[in-house]
């Protein structure tokens, strides 16, 4: 059988992803090979497929005993025969499974990295050996465990065992060092793209998190989540308050007992818990392919750790969320976690990545693109699926708003900082307002607009020079110029109001919600008749499929993604029970033919008009060229010629972009010239000018022609 064929039968999966056909072939050539693939990118199928096609016994390192149980129960229930050896078991549990390796009946065997099998395994007929998380090899790596290192000298006993090492996080160094250690014979390298397209960035200010915790897992009550902690007590009491508000949650974090530990984390891999909470002690080799989110409510200390655990969600495929609560308070806080006594060097390293860290928490461009850059890929400027990609900024008249900041900063003589000048509009009652200014007409005018808005309009004035900001310690609001022009009513203000753009651009087919839970109920019955966890009967993705396509026979069935032959044997028929009764009760026909290979997310191209929309937005704000293409990350040009579309629409005046003093010169020089290029304008002007001057003048001169 080809490969191809294998993930078809065994796996139910109609086509590879990623790398993981050629990393398949470079294996079957018995290749030493290196995999770094993203998390629920498919590591597994790939020394999975192979372990397959060879005769003898494919070895696979994985370094948590407590998950091998899960992986190879997962390959049983496709009829794969698989075992782990490992020292939980009995002395007669290791008797019974060696047994069987000298049968030759088994065709993968799952080793911790401190086995003491792993000494004797050249009198075995080993084909393979698989290298799990390799990265736990590495003194650079963020994950470094020592029982690894039992592995460096695997190439010297079997030299003439071909050896797969995989991971999902390995900078460049690390990547060397996991090579040299294990001593990999000239590799052939897989390097997949680090997208992940079906994960939804956000960030939020942490400031009320318990409220923005209980909002966002509100609306997910049905789906599983981790929340990330960075104290064991915090993860206790958070799990606390959130059960006092009625959802099931459960805390993990290693000073909890074992049992307590085990019992925890098999009840959210069995979808009986819907949340953890936990420290990073939790999800290393988390195989649970139904995670919908991750929330981190602490900054986590470098971008790697970040996205291997953000990464835990949507597995399976389908749209999920990494959300971060972010303050600057916490980048101060974690300055002492990462400071390594007596090791400057060390903590040098440390503290640039948390410095990184609290980069992406302060973007104003795409979340996306950092992390992958951050992982030397290269990639577009906008996702389209994170929040700074899906939050578009609109101007909106603030004059009346601004009036009253601005007469607010009057009547309190300058004299105080943004904080106190809120409370003040607010007409807070806090004892730090004075009681004269209590008694002022000005006082709690501004009741009705949140503490974040008059924020978010203060910096606002600030940008567009409004008002100043005095220097020193304690900077207070101070009126400008431009001010009195306002508070007389001479000049209109424009304030940026965000916005959120909530709906799904991509219209999805719709499946039926009722069936859906129909298929999860059958599925949680077999996974208990079968003491497994549900995702490993079939995955949400393949219950989406089904509740959406219906299917109708046999044929149908192996359409959709996730049933293989076995699964088809085993479950095909209970499943196929539900839906042909459901479909039987609401008279519905099989929509197999509208199942197109499975969506994978693309990333949307900005639309023109947004991105000339949003240069011109910040351009109102105050924001010179210089600074819109730095923060957009865009080059001046660009943005250049988006404003030269307002220009020529008249939205824009022409002094307004360029030097006044510069108007007449560049027009000359049209004339002169003709106006049809550019290059002899520039020649006759000389490198005072920029192109982009050139161009708004034209541009004008172009709108001048046209309302002639
Ligand atoms: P990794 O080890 O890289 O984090 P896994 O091997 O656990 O990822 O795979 C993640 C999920 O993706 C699993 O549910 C797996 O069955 C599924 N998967 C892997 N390869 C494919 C494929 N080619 N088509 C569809 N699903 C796949
Ligand atoms: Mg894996």
């Amino acid at each position: 059988m080809t490969p191809l064929h294998i993930l078809k039968e065994k796996f139910g999966y109609s086509s590879f992803r990623l790398e993981q056909e050629a990393i398949i072939n470079s294996v079957l050539q018995k290749k030493d090979t290196f995999a770094l693939m993203p998390t629920g990118g498919g590591k597994s199928l790939c020394y999975q497929i192979p372990a397959l096609v060879f005769d003898g016994l494919t070895v696979v390192i994985s370094p948590l005993i407590a998950l091998m149980k899960d992986q190879v129960d997962a390959l049983r229930v496709n009829g794969i025969a698989a075992a782990f050896l490992n020292s939980t078991q009995s002395y007669q549990e290791q008797n019974e499974i060696l047994k069987k390796v000298q049968a030759k009946e088994l065709k993968l065997l799952y080793l911790a990295p401190e086995s003491n099998f792993i000494k004797q395994l050249s009198s075995y007929n080993v084909s393979l050996i698989a290298i799990d998380e390799a990265h736990c090899i590495s003194h650079w790596g963020h994950d470094f465990r020592p029982e690894y290192l039992n592995l460096a000298h695997l190439k010297k006993s079997l030299p003439s065992v071909p050896v797969i090492a995989l991971t999902a996080t390995a900078d460049k160094l690390t990547r060397k060092d996991i090579v040299e250690k294990l001593e990999l014979n000239n590799p052939s390298t897989f390097i997949s793209s680090f997208n992940r397209g079906n994960i939804r960035y956000t960030v939020v200010p942490k400031r009320n998190s318990f409220d923005k915790i209980l909002d966002f897992i509100e609306k997910r009550k049905d789906e599983s989540g981790i929340i990330y902690c960075l104290s064991r007590a915090s993860t206790e009491r958070l799990a606390e308050d959130l059960k006092n508000e009625g959802f099931h949650a459960l805390p993990y974090h290693a000073g909890l007992e074992k049992e307590i530990r085990a019992k925890h984390q098999e009840l959210f891999l069995r979808d009986e818990v819907k949340i953890m909470v936990a420290t990073i002690a939790f999800g290393m080799g988390i195989d649970k392919s139904n995670v919908r989110y991750v929330v981190h409510t602490d900054l986590p200390k470098n971008i790697e750790s970040y996205y291997q655990e953000t990464g835990r969600a949507g597995r399976d495929g389908l749209d999920s969320e990494a959300l971060l609560l972010y303050s600057f308070a916490d980048v101060m806080k974690m300055k002492r976690f990462v400071t390594v006594d007596g090791n400057t060097e060390q903590t040098e390293v440390f503290l640039k990545k948390l410095d990184q860290m609290a980069e992406y928490g302060d973007l104003p461009t795409c979340r996306r693109k950092f992390l992958l850059n951050y992982f030397d890929e290269a990639t577009t400027n906008y996702c389209g699926n994170c929040d700074v990609c899906l939050t578009r900024i609109e101007l909106t008249d603030g004059t009346l708003l601004a009036q009253k900041v601005l007469s607010a900063v009057s009547r309190l003589q300058e004299r105080f900082g943004a904080g106190y000048v809120i409370d003040f509009l607010r007409g807070s009652n806090s004892a730090k307002i004075q009681e004269e200014h209590k008694q002022l007409k000005t006082f709690g005018i501004g009741a009705d607009v949140s503490k974040e808005e008059w924020n978010n309009i203060i910096r606002d004035l600030l940008a567009q020079g409004y008002l100043v900001k005095s220097e020193g310690m304690y900077p207070v609001l101070q009126l400008t110029e431009k001010s009195t022009a306002v508070l007389k009513g001479l000049e209109k203000v424009m304030i940026t109001k965000s916005k959120e753009i909530t709906e799904v651009a991509e219209p999805e087919a719709n499946y039926e919600q009722t069936l859906l839970q129909q298929l999860k109920d059958i599925r949680r019955k077999i996974a208990n008749e079968e003491n497994v966890p549900a995702y490993i009967v079939l995955s949400d993705a393949t219950l989406l499929e089904l509740a959406t396509y219906l299917p109708h026979n046999k044929e149908e069935f192996l359409k959709i993604s996730g049933f293989g032959q076995v699964k088809i044997e085993k479950y095909g028929k209970q499943f196929w029970d539900v839906v042909a009764a459901y479909c039987r009760e609401h008279n519905l026909k099989s929509r197999i033919n509208l199942k197109t290979p499975k969506r994978i997310r693309r990333e949307r191209p900005e639309r023109e008009t947004d991105t000339k929309q949003k240069s011109f937005e910040f351009f109102k704000l105050g924001h010179s060229i210089a600074e819109i293409a730095e923060r957009r990350n865009l080059s001046s040009s660009t943005i250049e010629s988006h404003l030269a579309f307002y220009v020529q629409q008249g939205t824009l005046l022409l002094n307004e972009v360029i030097d006044a003093s510069k108007i007449s010169s560049i027009q000359q020089a049209i004339e002169k010239t003709g106006g049809n290029a550019l290059a002899p304008i520039k020649e006759l002007l000389g490198d005072s000018y920029s192109y982009g001057e050139i161009r708004m003048v034209m541009a004008h001169l172009e709108k001048v022609r046209s309302l002639q």
